[in-house]
């Protein structure tokens, strides 16, 4: 209706496009589109949610204490500076929603993940996009690119769609030199994969300006539960505090995500398991003269040699049964990327892409 507008920002937001799971008229397809955790959730975490599922007339936690007890437990840290959300996008919105508003910038990196744009332009504040060095989140030119309207640096470690990471080292370098007011994000989402690397924890435990965000929604296998969390300084988390819905995670949410953070075994076979078969399916697509980066996720990003091979490649998986994910919208037209299944889809779209490439259309 005339007059009737909404708030500045919002009409820029493309909507945010999720992994389809199906295909028309394809039945037994297999989704490599998510990367979710092709083992499931941990039989512990089904176990608990089967528990309290008479409970469901009750309110949930509203301060999250055992679930934060059983995080800072596992990780080390203290539970007092840790935050849950519905997902980890909800702990990156509570940081945009806190910090940035109208005439505030916030960076992101030209292949980093599409959330970080969509939260800025919802709170009015003016996304900036920073070019990568060869598909890695280059800290000189994030450092180039901030002024004094920037709030919030957001880079994902690994980042998704590529799979890369950057060092420690350079992360630190980022974090000392950014201006005052502004805060640093790295997203965690898939720092479980990589072997000895905290997703930042010791940086935001030695710096004020450093929030690391983490979710059960990958290695954890509990996408559907939506329950993420931010580790940040005290002052930045009795922040967030204040914005965050007192009954944000539901019941069934909570007692999943403590089960599965104590399900060392499954954790551990899971990350083993993507470990290997990373390595099988960026090696198999290789030898079928598709090239992959060196992925430390676990997903990995193929890529073919023009936008229109890409797609070609895609409507042929998809008449397979195999979805796989078009990353156009990450400005990286000529890739697909794929998640690591268990090894019967790795096998299955590893064949399909060489039948690919080898004429099959
Ligand atoms: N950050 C990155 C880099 C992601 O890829 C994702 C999931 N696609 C998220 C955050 C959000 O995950 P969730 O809200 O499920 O925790």
């Amino acid at each position: 209706m005339a007059g009737i507008e909404p708030q500045p920002g919002i009409m820029e937001i493309a909507l945010y496009e999720g992994g389809k799971s199906s295909v028309a008229g394809v039945s037994n397809v297999v989704k490599l589109s998510s990367n979710e955790n092709p083992f499931g959730p941990s039989p512990a975490a089904q176990e608990a949610v089967k528990r309290v599922v008479h409970e469901m007339h009750r309110y949930p936690s509203t301060d999250h204490a055992e679930l934060r007890a059983a995080i800072a437990e596992v990780h080390g840290l203290d539970a007092a500076r840790i935050i849950c959300g519905v997902g980890s996008d909800e702990v990156l919105q509570f940081l945009c929603h806190a910090y940035a508003g109208e005439g505030d910038e916030v960076i992101h990196t030209e292949h980093g993940f599409a959330m970080y744009k969509i939260l800025a332009h919802a709170v009015g504040a003016t996304p900036i996009e920073v070019a990568e060095t060869e598909r890695v989140v280059s800290v000189d030119n994030i450092l180039a690119a901030c002024n004094d309207r920037t709030k919030l640096v957001f880079i994902a470690n690994p980042n998704n769609p590529t799979g890369t990471m950057i060092g420690l080292a350079e992360i630190e370098r980022l974090a000392e030199n950014l201006p005052p007011q502004a805060i640093l994000v790295l997203d965690g989402a898939y720092a479980e994969y990589v072997e000895g690397y905290d997703g930042g924890a010791q940086l935001v435990e030695s710096r004020g300006n450093v929030v690391m965000t983490r979710t059960f929604s990958k290695l954890y296998g509990l996408g559907g539960m939506r329950v993420g969390w931010g580790y940040g300084p005290k002052e930045i988390i009795d922040v967030l505090a204040r914005i965050r819905q007192p009954f944000n995670l539901s019941n069934v949410a909570l007692v999943a995500a403590e089960a599965a953070i104590r399900d060392t075994a499954h954790v551990e076979k899971s990350r083993e398991d993507n470990s290997r078969l990373r390595a099988w399916l960026a090696e198999a697509l290789a030898e079928h003269g598709v090239p992959s980066d060196a992925s430390t996720a676990n997903f990995v990003l193929a890529r073919f040699t023009s936008p229109d091979e890409a797609w070609a490649c895609d409507t042929y998986l998809q008449s397979q049964g195999i979805i796989v994910r078009r990353v156009t919208g990450y400005k990286l037209p000529a890739a697909l990327r794929i998640t690591v299944g268990d090894e019967a889809s790795c096998r299955r779209v590893a064949h399909c892409i060489g039948l690919f490439k080898a004429g099959a259309r």
